[in-house]
């Protein structure tokens, strides 16, 4: 049987990118799955009628990651139509970069919303939910483990508060058997940081590997810590990122 056969899964901003590589490797794990989007209602509609066709049981829902209302909805729709949550992987994110100087209080309160107040709304909301062996998975930032270059303390101060969020909920959680991590990710090729793109360059010449990862790439590591392999990680972060960080 399949390492995640009758589990359910809800991934956020689940419609391209890495959580949509997330909520296809949780299927083809054996999950139900359900994915969040905020504008990419088609992509999120055919992704989820894709894995339906695979067997599996989806619904796409849309939750704006910056509304705290709607994440909590998105969870207790999660568990009334697929029955259960197993697995919270909190992905939906933006990439915030620019002059510190010229930074915004109202990109702050937006960035830090989708980034922390999300994963902490939801986590909140799921751990009703989760049984003995849940998962709580949020996706961080290698940035938050080491920045590198001007322009991104907001995205990386969001991407290190993360790490915290994991490490605490571990403790709370432990005790119900539930594990809660942070991956950070490298350079991965998806729309919000493209291989072609401006300054892909610069982040290649930082990767001892020397080249971009795939979404794929942080959907293994994902599906190893939502599986029986990830049953005695938690309250750790862990790097997919070709070295980026080292
Ligand atoms: P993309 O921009 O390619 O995709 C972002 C996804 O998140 C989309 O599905 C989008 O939905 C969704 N999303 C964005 N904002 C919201 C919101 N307010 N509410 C709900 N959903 C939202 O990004 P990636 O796939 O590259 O990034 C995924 C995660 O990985 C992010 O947290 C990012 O910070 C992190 N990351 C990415 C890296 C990279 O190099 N790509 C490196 C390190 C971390 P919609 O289609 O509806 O807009």
């Amino acid at each position: 049987t399949l390492p995640l056969a009758g589990k359910v899964a809800l991934v956020t901003g689940a419609s391209r990118g890495i959580g949509a590589a997330i909520a296809r490797r949780l299927a083809a794990d054996g999950a139900d799955v359900a994915i969040t989007y905020v504008s990419s209602a088609q992509r999120a509609e055919e992704l989820a009628a894709q894995i339906r066709a695979g067997g599996r049981r989806a619904i796409a829902i849309a939750a704006d990651a910056a509304d705290a209302q709607a994440v909590t909805a998105s969870v207790e729709r999660t568990v009334a139509e697929l029955g259960r949550l197993d697995i919270l992987v909190n992905n939906a994110g933006v990439f915030a970069y620019g002059p510190f100087e010229d930074e915004t209080l109202e990109n702050y309160e937006r960035v830090m919303a989708i980034h922390v107040r999300a994963p902490f709304v939801a986590a909140q909301a799921a751990s009703r939910h989760l049984p003995r062996g849940g998962r709580i998975i949020t996706i961080g930032s290698c940035l938050g483990e080491r920045v590198g270059a001007p322009g991104m303390a907001l995205y990386s101060l969001s991407k290190a508060a993360v790490v915290g969020l994991s490490k605490g909920l571990a403790q709370d959680l432990g005790k119900r058997g539930i594990t809660v991590n942070t991956v950070q990710p490298g350079p991965i090729d998806t729309d919000m940081n493209p291989a072609d793109g401006e300054g892909a360059d610069h982040q290649r010449a930082g990767l001892p590997l020397g080249a971009f990862g795939t979404a794929d790439d942080i959907a293994a590591t994902v599906a190893h810590l939502a599986g029986p392999g990830g049953a005695f990680i938690t309250g750790t972060q862990i790097s997919v990122d070709g070295g980026f960080s080292a």
